[in-house]
């Protein structure tokens, strides 16, 4: 494992204000992501993972604290360059999917390639695009539904669009946020496997937030957020992750 982590996040805090109140999400977390592993993140629903999530991928800004990519800060970045970095670099997934309802599954795929490119460098780079999101279609297997809408797809083909359209223009980290969390348990197994072999087989390295306890086996660590902070993993895993063993 390299020195430089990947990612690396030191004494994050963020406080949102609603009315009067102040809540207090992140409290100094601290967390590392290597190059090339696939990292779950458990926690109770309000324990601050989305938020994570959020700042980890340049969405928004921590009150305290920086976030470094290969040693560089990004956490203050002004917001052209935030914005170009975060395309190159990041992918999201997310429980809902969030496609466009109107764009077929190789316009999804297609538009954040598009939004990355100028009308020319459209123009002239459109065929090669089109191959990649072809061939980003066929990776996650959804060939055969290239024109269909998403509501003409299930949620796992919606969960595996998504990933296509996430990984379009080849970020180096996937920040994935209870992927499957709408789905169940078969088409939970189908992104999951594919999560794995694009971890394993492609080099990418993977963020993943979960409820699921069963999903994080086969991920190669897990923390866990408890109010804002991680927790130390093996202590507090060993009592659920026996079970879940136990079980099968
Ligand atoms: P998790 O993903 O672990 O469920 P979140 O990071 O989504 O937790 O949220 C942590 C806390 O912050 C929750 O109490 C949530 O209501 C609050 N929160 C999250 N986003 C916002 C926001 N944009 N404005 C106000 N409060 C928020
Ligand atoms: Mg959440």
């Amino acid at each position: 494992m390299n020195a430089t982590p990947l990612l690396s996040a030191t004494n994050l805090q963020k406080a949102y204000v609603k009315f009067a109140n102040r809540i207090e999400v992140l409290r100094g977390l601290e967390i590392d992501v290597a190059e090339g592993e696939f990292l779950s993140v458990i926690g109770n629903s309000g324990s601050g993972k989305s938020t994570m999530l959020h700042l980890l991928g340049t969405l928004d800004q921590p009150d305290e604290g920086t976030i470094h990519l290969e040693g560089r800060r990004i956490d203050n970045l002004p917001s052209q360059e935030r914005d170009e970095l975060r395309n190159r670099t990041f992918g999201f997934i997310f429980q809902f999917y969030h496609l466009l309802p109107e764009l077929s599954v190789l316009e999804n795929v297609l538009a954040p390639a598009m939004i990355q490119h100028s009308v020319w460098s459209w123009w002239w780079n459109s065929g090669e695009l089109h191959e990649a999101a072809l061939a980003m279609i066929e990776r996650v297997g959804l060939s055969h539904r290239l024109t269909h809408r998403p509501q003409e797809l299930s949620g796992g083909e919606m969960q595996r669009a998504a990933i296509a359209r996430a990984l379009i223009n080849r970020p180096r980290i996937l920040l994935a946020d209870e992927p499957t969390g709408n789905l169940d348990a078969a088409n939970g197994q189908h992104v999951m496997q594919l999560l794995r072999s694009l971890n394993e087989h492609d080099g990418l390295t993977i963020v993943m937030v979960t409820h699921n306890l069963e999903l994080v086996r086969d991920t190669d660590r897990v923390v866990r957020l408890i109010d804002g902070r991680v927790e130390t993993p093996e202590k507090m895993l060993a009592p659920p992750l026996a079970e879940v063993g136990a079980a099968t």
